[in-house]
């Protein structure tokens, strides 16, 4: 039996209640460490020279970035390194009102899938987008737009992808 909703409850948070809703605060004590693997170890090396790497599988002729050893489609190992490129474009977004550290914002983050160009269709890196009119955010008009990646100066670099900035539009384009 399937249940058809006719009416979403709830509403957005009045300033009110985002301030009653974000009063707790803790430090937690976590100290964490994660083990990129092979794929992304180089992904993230590679950001650091301010190069986009992805790994292809010549069975299905995919370019998976980020890069992955394995192709869950045909079942088998990735067989080489591409390099691809910084420029792409937007395939889904949201705006956030939040920052990741809770702090509500009066100037919106806009947060992007970002279809990479020389990577197969449907492959994807979530980051920032910068410069774009927060009206045409809000319209959706910012589903295809052409952008490219603003990078870090090389010595700011920590091998991180945050080594990319974020995504702006690119000139002449938007
Ligand atoms: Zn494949």
């Amino acid at each position: 039996m399937s249940v058809k909703i006719k009416e979403y409850p709830g509403h957005g948070l009045s300033k009110d209640e985002f301030k009653a809703a974000m009063k707790e605060f803790w430090r937690p004590n976590a100290k964490y460490a994660w083990a990129a693997g092979i794929a992304v170890s180089r992904f993230l090396e590679e950001l650091k020279n301010g190069r986009i790497i992805g790994r292809k599988c010549r069975k299905c002729g995919r370019i998976l970035v980020p890069p992955r050893m394995f192709c869950e489609r045909c079942f088998r190992p990735t067989d080489e390194w591409v390099y691809v490129k910084d420029t792409g474009r937007i395939n889904t977004y949201s705006i956030s009102y939040i920052a990741a550290d809770r702090r509500e914002l009066e100037e919106p983050l806009i947060v992007a899938v970002i279809e990479i160009d020389g990577a197969s269709p449907g492959m994807g890196i979530l980051h920032f987008v910068k410069g774009v009119n927060i009206e045409d955010a809000k319209a959706g008009r910012l589903f295809g737009m052409r952008v490219q990646a603003v990078w870090k100066p090389p010595e700011q670099r920590t091998g991180s992808i945050r080594d990319i900035e974020y995504f702006r539009p690119i000139t002449g384009v938007y």
